[in-house]
C-alpha cells in the first residue's frame, strides 16, 4: 500500500500494478480557461519535474497515457476531488481547480517518483476532501513570528527564492495551502527588485493553491517593548505608520495609550484618533499590497493581553479620550471601539487595491487576519473565558464585514465544566454578525519557542478546533517536513478528540500531548517512521527517525539536540549571555549539567545526520540535509562552549580557542548575503560577541585560591 500524506478519505485500489512509463507520452485532456487552465499548466509542470523524461504531447497528440482533468464534482469543499485510474486512463474530477491540484498531489504520491523504484499504478477510485478549509502547516520563520527566515541561507536572492519555490511545491504536494511566510520586518526595499520577486512568488504559490502569509504590525513600532524583544525577538520592529506625531513627516511625537507613564510604547503609533497617522498606515498598506499582491496578511496591533489593554487604555491621549470617552476596555466607546476602528481603517485601504493586469483583487484574494489584544489561549478561568468571548463578540459586531476578514485566536479546548468546545462557541459568537472566520493559532511545541524539539504530535488535538476556518499548528520550519506533513494530516483529517492525552478535568481541559511524542510514532507503521521512509528514502529515513526521537527528560523541561540555536540562546536561563557577561549568581552546576546533556544529544544527532547524507538520498533532499549537518555542527560547538563556560574547571585559553572555532565554522558554513539584516538565522554573530565579553570578563576567571598539588 502506498503511503499518503495526508491520507485520502476513501480509497480503493485493485487490479494488477502497471508500470507507469511517461516517456511513452502523457496526454493531458483539459478544456477550460483561467484558473482551470493554470491548474493544468501547474500539473504539466509537476509531471515534468517528477519525470524529466516524460513526453507531454498536445491535446490531440498520440500518447499511451491519458490524464483527464475535469470540474463538476458536487461536493461543497473547493478542494474535493475524485481520482480514478483505469488501465492507462487517469482522471481527476475536482469541485474546483483546487481539487485538481489536490488530486494531482495524491496521484504523485501513488507514483512516488523519488522512491528510486519503477513507478507503477493500479486501478483506483479515490474520493477525498479536507475537514479544514485552510491548513497552515508550514512556518518558514525560525524566530517565532519575528525575523529569521529559515530558507534565507545568506546565499543571495536568486538562490533563496529558488528554495522558496521548492517549499511551495512541497506544500502543494502535501495539500498544505497556507504558509506563515515572512514576519514582521515591514520593508519593501530589502534589495532592488525585492517587491517584484515577492509578487511573482505569491503568484507562483497562489497558482499552486498556497497562500503565503505576511506578518505586519498595525502600529508604527510593533511588539510590546524592549523587554519583550529579549524574550521573543520580535518586539520593537517597524510596523505600519510611524510614531504618534502631531504632523507627518517629522512632527513632534506625543504619548497615547501604552505601557507606563514614560514608556516608549506610548509613542509607538498606537493613537487611533490621529487621522493623519491612519492615512499614513493606509498609504503604506496600499503600496505594499499593490506591489507584493499577498494572499494573506496577519496583522498584530499591540501584542498584549486583555487586562493590559485596559490599563494601557487609561493612558490614552486627550483626543482619543474625547472620541472614546469610556475608560472600559470592553466597550464600543472605550478601548475596543478604538482598536476595531484601527482595524477598519486597514480593511478600507485593502479593499481599494486591484490590479486589472494580473486580475488581483485584494478584497477577494487576500485574507486579512487580525490578532486582537487578549487573543485567548492558555489556562483561563470561567471569568476570563466570558471576557474573551464578549470581546470577540464585540469585535465582530464592529468590524467591517467580509468572509476574507478573519480573527485570530489561540488554542482553547473544552469550556468550563467540559460542556462545550471553546472554538465551537467562539465561531458561533462571531458568525452572528456576518461571515467573519476564525484563524486558530495553536501553540503545540517543537516551535523553537516552547521547546527545541523537531517533532511534536500536538496537532493530534486539532479536533478541538473543528469550527475554525484555518488551523495554524505553530511549527513547521526548516528540517521539519515530518512536522508539516503531520500537521497537514491532522487538518485534512481531524483526529478524534484525544481522550487519553487529556488532563484531568479542571475549569478548562488542556491536552497533555504537546511535549512528549508517544513511542508508537517512531515504530513501524507509526507516522514519523512512515513519513521518514517515504520522504527521505528507507535507508536515510531510519536515521531521521533516530534524530526525531532524541530527547532527554519528559514534559516541558525536556532537552533536545541543538539544531536551531536561536531557541536555546533565547531561552531563560540557557541563553543567559544575551543579558549579562557575568557568571555571578548563575547556578553554574545545573547549567553545566544541562549544556553537557544538550552537547551529548547534539553529538549523537550530528552522527545520525552525517550517516544520513552518506546514504542513497533523493537528490531533492540532499541540500537541506547537508544544511542540517552544518546546523548540528554549529549547535554542538555552541553547546560545548557553554558547557565549558559553566564548568567548575573552566579553562580560558581553551574556551577562546573554541569560540574562535565557532566563528570560523559560521563563516565556513553559512553565507553572508542575507535578504535583510536580522534575517540571519544561524550565525548569531552578536551572540558570539557576547560570549567574547564573557571570556574577557576577569571576574569569571578568578585566580585559583591555592596552588593545586601536582
Ligand atoms: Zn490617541
Amino acid at each position: 500500500m502506498p503511503n499518503f500524506f495526508p491520507q485520502p478519505k476513501q480509497l480503493r485500489l485493485h487490479g494488477r500494478a502497471r508500470r507507469f512509463d511517461p516517456e511513452a507520452g502523457v496526454r493531458i485532456v483539459a478544456d477550460g480557461e483561467g484558473d482551470f487552465a493554470r491548474a493544468r499548466e501547474v500539473i504539466a509542470d509537476e509531471i515534468a519535474k517528477a519525470f524529466p523524461h516524460a513526453v507531454l504531447p498536445p491535446a490531440a497528440g498520440k500518447a499511451k497515457w491519458e490524464l483527464r482533468l475535469e470540474l463538476g464534482l458536487s461536493r461543497p469543499e473547493p478542494e474535493a476531488y475524485r481520482l480514478t485510474v483505469s488501465g492507462t486512463r487517469i482522471a481527476v474530477t475536482g469541485s474546483t481547480w483546487r481539487g485538481l491540484l489536490c488530486g494531482w498531489a495524491t496521484l504523485r504520491q501513488l507514483l512516488d517518483p523519488e522512491s528510486g523504484e519503477v513507478p507503477a499504478l493500479r486501478d483506483a477510485e479515490i474520493d477525498d476532501w479536507p475537514d479544514i478549509r485552510y491548513r497552515a502547516a508550514s512556518r518558514w520563520l525560525v524566530d517565532l513570528e519575528g525575523t529569521g527566515m529559515a530558507y534565507d541561507w545568506g546565499t543571495g536572492p536568486a538562490d533563496t527564492f529558488r528554495r522558496y519555490r521548492e517549499k511551495i511545491d512541497f506544500a502543494m504536494r502535501h495539500k498544505i495551502n497556507f504558509a506563515f511566510f515572512e514576519g514582521f520586518s515591514f520593508e519593501l526595499d530589502k534589495y532592488p527588485g525585492y517587491a517584484d520577486d515577492l509578487r511573482s512568488l505569491n503568484r507562483y504559490a497562489a497558482d499552486r493553491n498556497v497562500a503565503l502569509e505576511y506578518g505586519i504590525h498595525g502600529i508604527g513600532i510593533g511588539g510590546r517593548n524592549p523587554e519583550f524583544h529579549d524574550v521573543v525577538h520580535c518586539g520593537f520592529v517597524k510596523g505600519l505608520g510611524d510614531l504618534n506625531r502631531r504632523s507627518y513627516p517629522g512632527g513632534e511625537p506625543y504619548k497615547c495609550m501604552g505601557k507606563d507613564e514614560n514608556h516608549p510604547t506610548r509613542y509607538n503609533g498606537s493613537c487611533r484618533s490621529n487621522e493623519a497617522l491612519n492615512r499614513l498606515k493606509q498609504q503604506q498598506l496600499v503600496r505594499f499590497v499593490s506591489q507584493v499582491q499577498p494572499r494573506a496578511l496577519y496583522i498584530h496591533h499591540e501584542d498584549i493581553g486583555f487586562t493590559t489593554l485596559g490599563t494601557d487604555w487609561l493612558r490614552r491621549c486627550e483626543e482619543c479620550r474625547k472620541r472614546w470617552p469610556d475608560d472600559e476596555a470592553l466597550s464600543e466607546r472605550g478601548a475596543l471601539g478604538a482598536v476595531v476602528y484601527g482595524m477598519n481603517v486597514l480593511c478600507e485601504a485593502l479593499a481599494t487595491v486591484k490590479d486589472p493586469a494580473s486580475g488581483y483583487d485584494a478584497a477577494r484574494d487576500c485574507k486579512l487576519i487580525f490578532v486582537p489584544p487578549g487573543y485567548g489561549g492558555g489556562e483561563m478561568s470561567d471569568e476570563e473565558w466570558r471576557k474573551v468571548t464578549a470581546m470577540y463578540d464585540m469585535i465582530s459586531r464592529l468590524l467591517a464585514p467580509g468572509a476574507n476578514i478573519w480573527l485570530c485566536c489561540r488554542e482553547m479546548y473544552e469550556g468550563p465544566g467540559n460542556r462545550f468546545l471553546c472554538i465551537d462557541e467562539m465561531a458561533k459568537t462571531i458568525r452572528k454578525y456576518g461571515d467573519h472566520k476564525l484563524f486558530l493559532f495553536s501553540i503545540n511545541g517543537a516551535d523553537s519557542f516552547t521547546n527545541g524539539g523537531i517533532f511534536t504530535p500536538g496537532a493530534a488535538c486539532n479536533g478541538y478546533f473543528r469550527a475554525a476556518e484555518c488551523i495554524f499548528n505553530f511549527a513547521g520550519t526548516i528540517f521539519q517536513e515530518t512536522q508539516e506533513a503531520y500537521n497537514a494530516e491532522c487538518c485534512w483529517n481531524l483526529p478524534p478528540l484525544p481522550e487519553k492525552f487529556v488532563s484531568t478535568p479542571g475549569p478548562f481541559k488542556r491536552p497533555l500531548v504537546f511535549y512528549d511524542t508517544p513511542p508508537e510514532f517512531f515504530r513501524r507503521g507509526g507516522f514519523v517512521r512512515r513519513f521518514a521512509d517515504a520522504f527521505y528514502g528507507r535507508a536515510a529515513g531510519k536515521w531521521m527517525v533516530k534524530i526525531l526521537e532524541l530527547r532527554h527528560g519528559s514534559g516541558r523541561s525536556s532537552l533536545y539536540p541543538l539544531l536551531l540555536t536561536g531557541y536555546m540562546l533565547r531561552k531563560n536561563p540557557y541563553g543567559v549571555f544575551d543579558r549579562t557577561d557575568s557568571l555571578a549568581g548563575i547556578d553554574c552546576k545545573t547549567m553545566h549539567r544541562d549544556w553537557r546533556i544538550v552537547a551529548d544529544l547534539t553529538r549523537r544527532a550530528l552522527g545520525y545526520a552525517q550517516a544520513m547524507v552518506r546514504e542513497q538520498l533523493p537528490a531533492a533532499r540532499r541540500e537541506e540535509l547537508e544544511r542540517m549537518v552544518d546546523s548540528f555542527g554549529f549547535g554542538l560547538r555552541i553547546a560545548e562552549l557553554h558547557a565549558g563556560i559553566f564548568s567548575a574547571r573552566r579553562d580560558r585559553a581553551a574556551l577562546r580557542r573554541q569560540l574562535a572555532e565557532c566563528r570560523r565554522f559560521v563563516k565556513h558554513c553559512f553565507g553572508s548575503d542575507f535578504l535583510a539584516r536580522g534575517d540571519d538565522p544561524e550565525s548569531r554573530g552578536s551572540y558570539l560577541d557576547n560570549l567574547e565579553r564573557v571570556l574577557d570578563n576577569d571576574d569569571n576567571f578568578p585566580p585559583p585560591k591555592s596552588r593545586r598539588k601536582v
